[in-house]
């Protein structure tokens, strides 16, 4: 039996509430080297999610998905905005919409 369960089995449910109503929480899962896999509930505000986590067969797990340090600046995303951009000009973009705009209207008709 787990410590957290240590007299909450009678009585009340207030205990019961671990799906995250207190705090936002995100699941973090571990992998140990046997393939194990251990999934802990983190509060999103936690300063500091550990990287390993003990697994319960004894061997260390790590943390899936554990990245690297983000890279200070990402690489501009280019929008499909900044395409259209490169592409036609507002004024072209502009006579564009004007005739699409009148086929639609042509149809509405
Ligand atoms: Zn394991």
């Amino acid at each position: 039996m787990g410590e957290s369960m240590r007299g909450s089995r009678l009585g009340t449910t207030s205990y019961e509430v671990d799906s995250g109503e207190y705090a936002p929480r995100a699941l973090t899962t571990y992998v140990c080297d046997q393939g194990h896999r251990i999934t802990m509930p983190f509060s999103v505000e936690a300063d500091e999610i550990p990287t390993t986590w003990p697994c319960a067969c004894g061997a260390t797990g790590m943390m899936l998905g554990a990245k690297p340090e983000a890279p200070a600046e990402r690489k501009h995303v280019r929008t499909h905005w900044d395409m259209l951009l490169e592409r036609r000009t507002i004024k072209d973009l502009e006579g564009i919409l004007k005739e699409r705009l009148e086929v639609i209207r042509a149809k509405a008709s």
